[in-house]
């Protein structure tokens, strides 16, 4: 049995009598870029996050960018994020000229400590970066007090959390900016790149359509130099059809995250994830802790169970960020989970079947390795 991290084919196949007719009207009507397959997709997507507006980006690095930009944060000043995350939340701060800081984790959601970010905080610091990790929501209440009394702009990474919920609220609305990616293997996915930016204030999403859209006020018209980030027709479709099974496929993520809790429970070498009190996790990914992790790891894979890893090495131990001179060691909680985390696969057609399968070869892994 070959179990893949997430089978995108099985969900086309369930998708193509909806997805089909909708991408062929888009090459008849040969409209691929703006008109109102992307707007009604902004409105759907605005709504669905509780948010008071959504601007389509080209990507969800496109749509960090754009909301670094929107933040009015100015060269020489800092940005705060968390180090256990993909690379693109941070990239974006050298766009705008930025420097970056990066703070360690809590050690039960695995996003970002509130009291590390509030120790890190300098008088050059002007964002947050909170992140969504793996589909669980950061905890934004104390960080955006802290933020709020410091005058720092709190951006949400919620590229791994459409539709998750933190206190009732929905991923997307719990910063004033929130950004997210619809990377193909995302829980909401598009055919190709794509992302948006939710906005709490209709008229920063305004702003930010424009410089999506090289500054453009009108055809001829550009106010501001800007970007083309736009999201286009064909993947504004694509996001349509799929949005209205989000809710559904999450439901299945989390029945599904409920069985491998069920069966490992007892297994003492496993680290499960964990949800904290008021928070709705959609299980982007179901990373467990485990010793030895690269052997079992190569286990699994050997008998077709094709995990992965979110991630092995943090940023700040990256080639990339050798010049934030911080060292092994300087990150403990972040280090901990980058040297052990396995994410198992979960995706919405995942049979009882696969799930069993997993677990068995997973227990027969840590049994083979034991001491
Ligand atoms: C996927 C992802 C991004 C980047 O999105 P792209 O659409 O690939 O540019 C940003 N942040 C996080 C946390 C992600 O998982």
């Amino acid at each position: 049995m070959t179990i893949p991290q997430i089978d995108l084919k099985a969900q086309y196949r369930a998708l193509k009598p909806e997805i089909d007719p909708a991408i062929a009207k888009i090459i008849e009507n040969t409209a691929f870029i703006g008109g109102p397959p992307v707007a009604d997709f902004e409105r759907e997507f605005a709504a669905y996050c509780e948010a008071g507006a959504a601007v389509g980006a080209a990507s969800g690095t496109a749509a960090l960018h754009l909301a670094l930009c929107e933040s009015g944060i100015k060269p020489g000043e800092e940005v705060i994020t968390v180090s256990q995350t993909f690379i693109a939340t941070a990239e974006v701060a050298r766009l705008c000229g930025a420097t970056l800081k990066m703070v360690d984790i809590d050690p039960q959601t695995y996003c970002m400590n509130p009291e590390a970010f509030a120790a890190a905080i300098s008088p050059r610091t002007r964002v947050v970066i909170p992140v969504d990790l793996y589909g669980h929501p950061a905890d934004m209440d104390p960080i955006l007090a802290t933020a709020e009394a410091h005058g720092i702009t709190a951006i949400e990474d919620a590229a791994q959390a459409h539709g998750a919920r933190y206190h009732g609220r929905r991923a997307g609305s719990l910063a004033p900016l929130a950004t997210f990616s619809f990377y193909p293997g995302k829980n909401l996915g598009a055919y190709g790149d794509a992302g948006a930016v939710t906005v709490a204030d209709p008229a920063a999403g305004e702003r930010i359509a424009q410089l999506a859209n090289h500054g453009r006020a009108e055809k001829y018209e550009h106010h501001v130099e800007g970007f083309n980030y736009r999201l286009d027709a064909l993947q504004a479709v694509v996001l349509s059809v799929k949005l209205r099974h989000l809710d559904q496929w999450n439901a299945i993520r989390r029945q599904i995250a409920a069985r491998y809790r069920e069966l490992l429970t007892d297994v003492p070498e496993v680290t499960l994830p964990q949800a904290a009190e008021g928070v709705e996790h959609v299980y982007h990914l179901f990373v467990i802790q485990v010793p030895d992790r690269d052997r079992i790891a190569a286990t699994l894979r050997e008998r077709g169970v094709m995990v992965q890893l979110h991630y092995p090495i943090p940023l700040h131990l990256q080639q990339a960020y050798a010049h934030l001179n911080m060292p092994r060691g300087s990150l403990p909680v972040t280090e901990q989970i980058a040297d052990h985390c396995i994410s198992l696969p979960v995706f919405p057609e995942m049979t009882a079947e696969q799930i069993g399968y997993v677990v068995t070869t997973l227990k027969d892994a840590l049994a083979k390795v034991a001491p």
